[in-house]
């Protein structure tokens, strides 16, 4: 169906970019074989970095005339495999495009290229008193541009929304070469169909982003995080719930179980708080003045402990608090350490689910006699589902893995959520998506496919079964 890139098209790449950013050999292609999904892997024929607009526009533009696929690349950390170039091709990185261009203080916005790293732009704008809240977990390694075309969360959803509710302006290129231009520094804009929304989430199989307008809040002055252990799962996963049932929306939710926590101990080779109980939450809430944020905390230690908590440990100041988040980020280090082999599900439910979906997913481990590990967004209703293989035999595991995925999905499809919450559909679930999509809205979503890129050049093997 493609064409091979052969030696003039090389060529042409290096008349577009630059010799030095096209790479050809193996072992300097072997970083962009593969994202973060554990065992999925394939080689692009060529590299190409690019540093504009005017350069994709031109390798978009040669691709489609010669018939090879395009795979955009930001940092590879998805965990859906839609950086792998499954079908080989061109790998398009805009890992060179890491401009911070303009932080207006005037208008609240920052003006950024996709491949600034998204902590780095949390750190810009906190210097100027400018707060961008969503915050992927993999923020010190991800691009922007990656969480635009992921759609990417991250723990402060439960309170602030993720990377869509931020985004009021692109620039990005189709698969035509033509860029276009959608939004701007406008804090509203109903002018025509909504393509800003279409793109976000889109990954990269409708366009390259190549410039990004993102809306900033006025840094929280207060902020407050609660550590709180539970000798029971159970308990734990019904405060969720009853946390937002009160009326108070922290910042984050996030939930962790005993499993997790001795997982990262092995890795960090010392103790993590409380590693003794079967459960925690991670509770941050933040605010501008002092008494309200303390109010807020009370009131939710209060509906911890009323649901069994053992303790509630409370951080004021940011060495405290980074000791009590450096055991949740280590957590997907920590399974992959522990079991070099597994596989990761994404699902989100109505918030008020989460305990039916936490226990659903510990009676399919049972049932699969499998070692299942959940953590997560619980706050905003989006676990990450962990299955182990640790030391199954291989045919036992390859059988297994598409049935506990599988019965995961209709639990979480049965309690009214859907197939992921974040990490997207990718290479990795594009068979699962007509369990949750109906064929009126895939026939819908092909029909875009087609109208954005006629000849299927960009990221194919992605999203559609
Ligand atoms: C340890 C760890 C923790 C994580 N935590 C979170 C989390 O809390 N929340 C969350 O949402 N995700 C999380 N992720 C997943 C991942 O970090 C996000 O999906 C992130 O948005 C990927 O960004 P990236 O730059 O690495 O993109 P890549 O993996 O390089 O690419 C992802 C997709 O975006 C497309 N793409 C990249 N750049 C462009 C562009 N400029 N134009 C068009 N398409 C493009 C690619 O084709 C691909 O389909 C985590 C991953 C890891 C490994």
């Amino acid at each position: 169906m493609y064409r091979k890139v052969d030696a003039d098209m090389v060529e042409a790449l290096r008349q577009i970019v630059g010799a030095g950013n096209v790479l050809v050999g193996t072992e300097e292609m072997e970083p962009y074989t593969h994202d973060h999904v554990v065992g999925l892997r394939a080689n692009p024929e060529v590299v190409v970095r690019v540093t504009s607009a005017g350069q994709v526009a031109e390798i978009l533009r040669l691709a489609r005339r010669e018939r090879v696929p395009v795979t955009p690349r930001g940092a590879g950390y998805g965990l859906s495999g839609g950086a792998v170039p499954i079908q080989g091709g061109i790998v398009l990185s805009i890992e060179k495009m890491n401009r911070i261009l303009e932080i207006d203080k005037k208008n609240l916005m920052v003006t950024v290229e996709p491949g600034v790293i998204t902590g780095d732009i949390h750190r810009a704008v906190e210097a100027e008193g400018l707060f961008y809240p969503p915050d992927p977990a993999s923020l010190d390694s991800c691009f922007i541009g990656g969480n635009i075309a992921e759609g990417a969360g991250g723990p402060r959803a439960v309170k602030y929304g993720v990377t869509k509710d931020y985004v009021c302006g692109l620039e990005a290129v189709l698969p035509s070469g033509d860029i276009i231009t959608c939004g701007g520094k406008l804090v509203k804009n109903v002018t025509g169909y909504n393509l800003i929304q279409l793109l976000i989430g889109s990954e990269g199989t409708l366009a390259v982003v190549t410039k990004i307008i993102l809306r900033l809040l006025p840094l929280p002055k207060v902020q407050i995080d609660l550590l709180v252990p539970y000798d029971d799962f159970e308990a734990a996963a019904d405060t969720v719930s009853d946390i937002i049932a009160h009326r108070i929306v922290p910042t984050t939710i996030e939930f962790m179980e005993q499993d997790s926590m001795l997982a990262v101990e092995r890795l960090l080779q010392r103790k993590v708080p409380y590693d003794d109980a079967k459960a925690q939450l991670l509770i941050q809430l933040d605010g501008n003045r002092r008494e309200a944020v303390d109010a807020d905390a009370e009131v939710v230690s209060e509906l911890c402990l009323q649901h069994g908590a053992r303790d509630v440990l409370v951080a004021q100041d940011r060495p405290t608090r980074d000791r009590l988040w450096e055991a949740r980020r280590m957590i997907i280090e920590s399974l992959n350490h522990e079991s070099p082999i597994n596989h990761m599900e994404d699902v989100v439910v109505p918030r008020a689910e989460i305990p039916v979906l936490l226990k659903g997913i510990k009676e399919i481990a049972a049932r699969q006699a499998v070692r299942i590990i959940s953590f997560g967004h619980a706050g905003d209703g989006n676990v990450h589902v962990n299955v182990l293989k640790d030391d199954l035999p291989e045919d036992r595991w390859e059988a297994l893995v598409p049935v506990v995925a599988e019965e995961t999905y209709r639990l979480t499809l049965s309690l009214g959520g859907t197939l992921t919450g974040e990490h997207g559909i990718g290479a990795t679930r594009r068979r699962y998506l007509p369990l949750a999509l109906d064929d009126a809205q895939i026939e819908v979503m092909r029909g875009i496919k087609a109208v954005f890129d006629p000849d299927y050049i960009l990221n194919p093997g992605k999203i559609f079964p």
